[in-house]
């Protein structure tokens, strides 16, 4: 495709955001459609002493487009090699860590562990080195994998559309590819070394996913680097030019926190627990259908808090290291886990609040019909 998503000056969106009032946050509020200056308002200063009224609003649409259900789905991480250098990021080629890459079998058995623990949806994820783990390995275990789960996800290095395509074809139906930052500026501070220094090839892969036929596409920024209100909206404008172009695509997205890794990176902006609610608030009422996803990297009473709010998937019991649910020893995992318990303790508590923990919302036999 010719056309390509681009994000005004990082400035002009601080601007935006810092010339808001409360009266556009309420007019925002009462909308059945919000446009992007209705994000703004939603995300800004402004907004702020409305947060509970932002809760609500957030937690009656989620239960109207998504009902009572939250998602659960694994990682499971097939090699932490890298050849970027990601200053934030615990797998950076600079960092001296216990490197591995899963053999087929071992993914496999790694994933048949997954599936013994109830999952049906799991997300491959590993570093960014195409020489040593290429499309042809992703094709091989999603051709193991595809008939045991109902979904199966990747986060890997971007790829070319023909190539997803071909991913497409042997199994996988979504793709994880955060921005980590929408600020050009930090973006370059960063990213210091590799394919990643590239911004606009980056910013342009959920769009090549999705033309090649990929079901569902995940976004996001890496919460910490960059102004978090800022960040908000340009998922929101990217979201929004998304759905315009790729109208038949579901759409997800995350807000990964910084968490302790190797390499000690520390954050370059503070984002607390209240920023957090806010960001995912504003998401939710802006795109009633949108998935949203709550990781481990936050602690369970916050995961547990935020039950019904606005996130519709929770990962559970996870693991970010290659091989780390067959062995006790974590060495080389990507971050520390925020929430450590089981996936049948995350399902208890769902429960406990009235809610139905989900497995699974797509199954092959969609696709094959495809
Ligand atoms: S964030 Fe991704 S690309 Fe960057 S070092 Fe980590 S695994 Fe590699």
């Amino acid at each position: 495709m010719n056309e390509q998503f681009n994000i005004a000056d990082f400035a002009d969106l601080q601007a935006r955001l810092a010339h808001v009032r409360q009266p556009g946050v309420l007019a925002a509020l009462q909308r059945d459609h919000c446009s992007t200056d209705d994000l703004a308002a939603l995300l800004s200063p402004a907004a702020e002493p409305l947060l509970p009224r932002l809760a609500a609003r957030s937690r009656d649409i989620t239960r109207q487009r998504f009902g009572r259900t939250t998602q659960i789905y694994a990682p499971l991480y097939l090699s932490n090699y890298c050849v970027n250098r990601c200053a934030y990021c615990g797998f950076s080629a600079g960092n001296r860590i216990h490197r591995r890459k899963l053999t087929l079998d071992e993914a496999e058995a790694e994933a048949e562990i997954l599936r013994s623990r109830g999952f049906q949806h799991i997300l491959l994820v590993s570093g960014e080195a195409p020489a040593v783990l290429d499309v042809d390995y992703l094709e091989a275990i999603a051709l193991r994998l595809r008939d045991r789960f109902a979904a199966v996800s990747i986060e890997v290095q971007p790829l070319e559309e023909d190539e997803y395509a071909r991913l497409f074809t042997a199994g996988i139906t979504a793709v994880a590819v955060y921005q980590e930052t929408y600020d050009r500026r930090t973006y370059d501070r960063v990213h210091l070394a590799g394919k990643k220094c590239d911004y606009d090839y980056r910013l342009d892969t959920p769009a090549r996913a999705a033309a090649a036929g990929m079901r569902e596409i995940g976004i996001g920024a890496l919460l910490g680097l960059s102004d978090w209100r800022a960040e908000g909206l340009a998922i929101g404008l990217h979201l929004a030019w998304l759905r315009k172009h790729f109208w038949q695509t579901a759409f997800t997205v995350s807000f990964p926190r910084l968490r302790p890794a190797a390499g000690e990176f520390e954050p370059l902006v503070k984002v607390n627990e209240k920023n957090l609610s806010q960001l995912i608030f504003a998401l939710r009422i802006f795109d009633p259908d949108v998935g949203l996803i709550l990781s481990t990297r936050e602690e369970p009473r916050y995961r547990d808090g935020m039950l019904g709010l606005g996130p519709t998937r929770y990962s559970a019991g996870s693991c970010t290291a290659p091989g780390g649910y067959s062995h006790e020893d974590h060495d080389g995992e990507q971050f520390s886990v925020g929430d450590h318990r089981s996936v049948d303790e995350v399902c208890r508590v769902i429960r406990s609040r009235g809610f139905d923990p989900v497995c699974k919302d797509w199954d092959r036999t969609f696709q094959q019909a495809l």
